[in-house]
């Protein structure tokens, strides 16, 4: 079967690997210069040294269905710290440590709670991973993950303090303030898997995962085209073929205009975007001088003091205003991947964003700089290097990142489950064998894969085939 594959992110080739796999004739259309979407490496401009452009943190790429079957983990070196995430506090910190005891001892007196919502995800994380691919199945294994899930989303309500700024922290991951049901599932997976499989950065930057996956694609005979943009479904599709779309819904769209019935493209013209990155990536002369020594070997560290700050800043956001004070995600790789950075250089690579409104072009780096200033003093007479990548930035880089919004979708509980149109298997279009497979359709945004995946699952069940074992020891080289 001839299989084209248009875009080259985490889900398209994910969508790739699967097909090759099973033996199909794919090719892989990229519109950009390089194959990986969200995950690309590239060089600063003017320094030394390499830094990720859009994902940098991997909580799921050792965790999802797909990753799992890929075994990314043997392909490619992670490296991890004993902190999976930490949060910024006035004079402190709450760390989230793969360790839940060590979590629960620091955190203090709201140590117990916040332990008292992980155990039971951790108990059952077979069945909490199965659940946030929404590989629903008739077994009540997808009953307890929905389950301890639904629990640990209203559980987090209970937490006070340094465990709730902690909570609101990997909440507002989802672009939304602490109170998006939407939101907090998806801060309940992220967090379990903070005490589970950690949140590993890939050696060398996010690009390793792309070139692993395109490395698998052409062992097994596929190609993957750059430079390629697709502008019209007859340009790669016929009756009898399949084609996968790694597109958001409006671009998709644009380019099977007259085969869509009106009232999906309808759906597909209305679905929401939701708030943007402003991102900067420094060079600093040396570590980040935070205030809480623990925060120096944190590979991913939010910034955004209580929980009521960092939702006043997600709501204001949503609302069309940059905030004052943004909430921040910020990675060091460097503090365990020294490859980026020429042989015995003592630089650090910082990567930040804050949200801003959908479609703002304000560059958000100094509220960044002053947000990291304040939880470590001394930060901005270290930074040697500064490149500001605002939301148009991300918006041009790539029509999925619609507006700047880098989650490709606004996450709300009516688009979390059922994106980008009402059904069940959002993967399936109206076309025979056309499927989408981006982030804007279930589980959403995020490096799994799992987008990808189930469209190839839907792909080869039409043919009467199975997913093909996805393993390394398959490969053909
Ligand atoms: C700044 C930033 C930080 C992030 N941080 C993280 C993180 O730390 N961890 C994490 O898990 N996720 C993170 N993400 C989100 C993650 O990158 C995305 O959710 C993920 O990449 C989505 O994957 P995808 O396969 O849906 O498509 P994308 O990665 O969006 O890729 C789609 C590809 O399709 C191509 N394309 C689109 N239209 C066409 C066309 N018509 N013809 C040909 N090609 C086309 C695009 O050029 C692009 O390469 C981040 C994203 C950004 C931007």
């Amino acid at each position: 079967m001839k299989v084209s594959v248009i875009g080259s992110g985490p889900n398209g080739l994910a969508a790739a690997v699967v097909m090759a796999r099973a033996g199909h004739d794919v090719t892989v259309y990229e519109g950009s210069d390089k194959a990986g979407g969200g995950l690309r490496t590239d060089d600063f401009t003017e320094f030394d040294g390499r830094f990720d452009v859009c994902s940098a943190v991997h909580p799921m790429a050792l965790a999802s269905t797909f990753f799992r079957a890929f075994d990314l983990g043997s392909r490619i070196p992670f490296v991890q710290s004993d902190i999976s995430f930490a949060h910024a506090l006035p004079g402190r910190a709450a760390v989230a440590y793969q360790d839940l005891e060590r979590t629960s001892s620091e955190l203090g007196r709201t140590g117990p709670a916040w332990s008292a919502i992980m155990k039971p995800l951790l108990r059952q994380i077979d069945a909490v991973r199965a659940m946030s691919g929404l590989e629903l199945r008739p077994h009540p294994s997808t009953v307890a993950g929905a389950l301890a899930l639904g629990v640990a989303a209203m559980g987090f309500s209970a937490l006070r303090d340094e465990a709730r700024a902690l909570a609101a922290g990997v909440v507002a991951h989802g672009a939304a303030p602490f109170s998006s049901i939407a939101a907090r599932f998806v801060g309940a997976v992220l967090a379990a898997e903070g005490h589970a499989a950690g949140w590993p950065i890939p050696v060398g930057g996010s690009g390793a995962i792309a070139d692993a996956l395109v490395k698998d694609i052409q062992a097994h005979g596929g190609r993957v085209e750059l430079g390629r943009t697709v502008a019209d479904l007859r340009e790669v599709w016929s009756p009898g073929d399949t084609a996968m779309f790694d597109t958001g819904p409006r671009g998709f769209a644009d380019i099977a205009l007259n085969a869509l019935p009106a009232r999906y493209e309808s759906a597909l013209r209305s679905y929401r975007y939701g708030n943007a990155a402003s991102k900067v990536d420094f060079v600093l002369s040396g570590p980040i001088p935070w205030t809480d020594e623990r925060l120096r070997d944190a590979l991913t560290v939010h910034l955004g003091g209580w929980e009521r700050e960092v939702s006043g800043a997600e709501r204001a956001a949503l609302r069309g205003a940059v905030p004052e004070r943004p909430y921040v995600l910020l990675s060091q790789p460097t503090r365990r991947d020294r490859t980026r950075l020429p042989p015995g250089s003592t630089d650090e690579i910082v990567w930040a964003y804050a949200h801003v409104p959908n479609g703002s072009t304000e560059d958000a780096a100094e509220r960044i700089i002053d947000r990291i200033e304040s939880f470590a003093p001394g930060f901005r007479d270290l930074i040697v290097h500064r490149e500001s990548r605002p939301a148009p930035f991300f918006a041009q880089l790539n029509p999925n990142f619609h507006g700047g919004d880098i989650l490709g979708g606004r996450v709300d509980v009516p688009q979390l489950l059922t994106r980008p149109t009402k059904s069940v298997r959002s993967w399936r279009t109206p076309i025979p064998g056309v499927y989408l497979c981006s982030a804007a359709t279930p589980p959403g945004a995020g490096v799994h894969g799992m987008a990808g995946w189930h469209a190839a699952r839907l792909a080869l069940a039409r043919v009467g085939q199975g997913v093909p074992d996805l393993g390394p020891v398959a490969r053909a080289d």
